[in-house]
């Protein structure tokens, strides 16, 4: 099939571009990458009036660090980012998780702010920004305002964004010290959207879990933070604790079943695929430059036993 008729817009300014949206009013949509847009138009899944084609408009793709962290405009490739030598070292869960969107050829068209702002319940972006506790700022008639990404994602392919707001920048923050973070996902074929995949972050005081942040993808509407998990981690070591904290992520989340996996499958894999998640953000975090050196003999101790 081919899409439903459309009116269709290239702007060159982010001003440009929220005039033409807020005159399509609720029936207007932009187009980024299109790698999930154009199927949809194509299926007449969305009938849109108005096309605000924002692949015109430099402002929107970029990689800017500031404020110790970093921004990543909107239309930045996602091919972009996977390939950004200096985003692999700052930021290294986004550089796990990028490689598993799609396939290369996806990657090259897909931006960063289509992923986030088409809300895939399945996708990796949403739960890593989630993890990263990143920030996004839309701009609109009414002005710029910034959200965080908690607040950011409201459900299956839904997110706070209005009709006339377009996604301009999402900033991430700085990578503490001592921290190791991993993305891990389990998909049916390689380029499949994820069965399960979760996002995880620790920060180490010597041997113990200062700080964790644990983000599941495919099972809910939106990324889902597993708070119980992240709590027991918190205090101790995570040799210790990581089994009770792998348990706690797979009772505290209520996927769906699909034709792709029953739910207690899915449960199955978010336990499974956090206490290897964990583990693996753990030695990350205990073998980067500066961490302590009790904490390096623990992990190496354990690996000796292993
Ligand atoms: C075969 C295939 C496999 C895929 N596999 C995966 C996968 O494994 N993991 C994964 O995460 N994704 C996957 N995708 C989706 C891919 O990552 C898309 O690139 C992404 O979901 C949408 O990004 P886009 O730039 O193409 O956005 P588009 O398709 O252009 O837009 C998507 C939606 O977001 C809105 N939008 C886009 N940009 C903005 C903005 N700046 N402000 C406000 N709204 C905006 C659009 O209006 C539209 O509603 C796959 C796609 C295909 C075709």
């Amino acid at each position: 099939m081919k899409p439903a008729p459309f009116e269709y817009v290239a702007p060159r300014s982010i001003d440009e571009a929220v005039t033409a949206l807020a005159r399509g009013g609720s029936e207007a949509k932009v187009l980024a990458g299109g790698q999930s847009l154009i199927p949809l138009l194509n299926f007449r899944l969305a009938r849109p009036t108005l096309l605000v084609d924002l692949n015109r408009i430099p402002e929107l793709a970029h990689i800017t660090p500031r404020n110790g962290g970093v921004g990543i405009g909107a239309m930045t490739r996602q091919v972009t980012v996977e390939r950004n030598a200096d985003l692999g070292r700052s930021q290294p869960l986004l550089k796990d998780a990028i490689g598993w969107v799609g396939h290369a050829a996806i990657r090259s068209r897909g931006t960063i702010g289509g992923s986030l702002a088409h809300a895939d319940p399945a996708a990796e972006l949403p739960a890593v920004a989630v993890c990263l506790d990143a920030r996004m700022r839309a701009v609109s008639p009414r002005g710029s305002r910034e959200i965080a990404s908690e607040a950011f994602f409201q459900g299956y392919l839904t997110t706070v964004l209005e009709p006339d707001e377009i996604l301009v920048e999402t900033w991430l923050p700085a990578l503490q010290p001592n921290t190791g973070q991993a993305w891990l996902e389990f998909a049916r074929r390689h380029g499949d959207f994820a069965l399960v995949g979760v996002a995880a972050s620790i920060t180490l005081r010597r041997e113990l879990v200062q700080d964790a942040r644990i983000v599941l993808t495919g099972v809910g509407g939106k990324p889902v933070r597993v708070r119980e998990a992240e709590t027991l981690l918190v205090g101790g070591t995570v040799e210790d604790r990581v089994g009770a904290a792998a348990d706690a992520a797979r009772t505290a989340i209520e996927p769906e079943a699909d034709i792709h996996a029953s739910k207690e499958y899915r449960a199955h894999l978010a336990g499974v695929l956090t206490d290897r998640a964990v583990r693996l953000a753990y030695e990350r975090a205990a073998t980067v430059p500066g961490a302590a050196l009790d904490t390096r003999r623990t992990l190496e101790a354990g690996q000796r036993r292993a």
